[in-house]
């Protein structure tokens, strides 16, 4: 479904993704992990072209999607992206948020897009939060709402950039819960994170970056039992 082929990505004179060749299948949970620094926010981005990249190819369904004359919105109408900071509208209700995309975008009369919406805010659990403004939520309502939201346009990938990595401990696990509930229901997701239970159990694979480049990709079961890399048996040392 993706496939990314020698992507290179440069900052400057800093190489931040280095002859990155992998694939992601549908359905497939991949969690993306390593030390700061190392380029999982950069290679996310190049994956909805928040980034653009300077050698190697990415493709969606066999479409080059780096390719000069893409519309970007289009694919982007196409790809969930959840950040690590929600960036709700904070003058929009958490059903107005989940709305406002398919409606401009013309996907979904209001009818039919508050219909899903609601639906949507059921399944993050917040259908009784559907009038509420985003100061009224706490940080893990709020980035449920964003998956919420993100899902509104249907898309086919969900993308997430350490998503609960600014929320307090007691709501990280909220947002999590979302996240294997879309995973088990066979969402293709490619998720940046530190949340080491929930790769372990949910990941079909795990990719260790470090200094631009995947240096171990693995399944959780191996990659948590016995990490071929040095640099990731330190990675996993370090937080256990
Ligand atoms: P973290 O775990 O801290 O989020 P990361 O693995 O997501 O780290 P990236 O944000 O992808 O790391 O950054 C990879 C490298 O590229 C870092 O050294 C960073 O300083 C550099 N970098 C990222 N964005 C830019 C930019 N816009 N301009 C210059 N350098 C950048
Ligand atoms: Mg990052």
């Amino acid at each position: 479904m993706i496939v990314l082929d020698q992507v290179n990505k440069w900052y400057d004179q800093y190489h931040a993704l280095a002859d990155v060749s992998e694939r992601v299948a549908k359905n497939e949970v991949v969690v993306v992990c390593g030390p700061s620094g190392s380029g999982k926010s950069t290679l996310i981005r190049t994956l909805n072209r928040l980034e653009e990249i300077d050698g190697g190819s990415i493709a969606i369904d066999g479409r080059d999607i780096h390719a000069r004359g893409l519309d970007v919105n289009a694919l982007r109408a196409g790809i969930g992206f959840v950040f690590q900071h929600f960036n709700l509208f904070p003058h929009l209700t958490a059903l107005e948020n989940c709305m406002l995309a398919p409606v401009n975008l013309k996907r979904a009369t209001k009818t039919e897009a508050r219909a899903y919406a609601l639906e949507l805010l059921d399944g993050v659990g917040l259908a009784h939060k559907a009038d509420a403004f985003p100061h009224e939520l706490s940080g893990g309502q709020q980035q449920r709402v964003a998956i919420a939201r993100a899902l509104a346009m249907r898309p086919p990938i969900m993308l997430f950039d350490e998503p609960t990595s600014a929320l307090d401990p007691e709501m990280v696990g909220e947002v999590l819960g979302v996240m294997r509930k879309l995973a088990g229901e066979g969402m293709t997701m490619v998720c940046v994170t530190h949340e080491m239970g929930f790769a372990r159990d949910v990941a079909d694979r795990i990719w260790f970056m470090s200094e631009g480049r995947i240096l171990e990709k693995a399944k959780p079961e191996d990659f948590f039992t016995h990490p071929a890399h040095p640099r990731a048996q330190q990675f996993l040392a370090d937080r256990s």
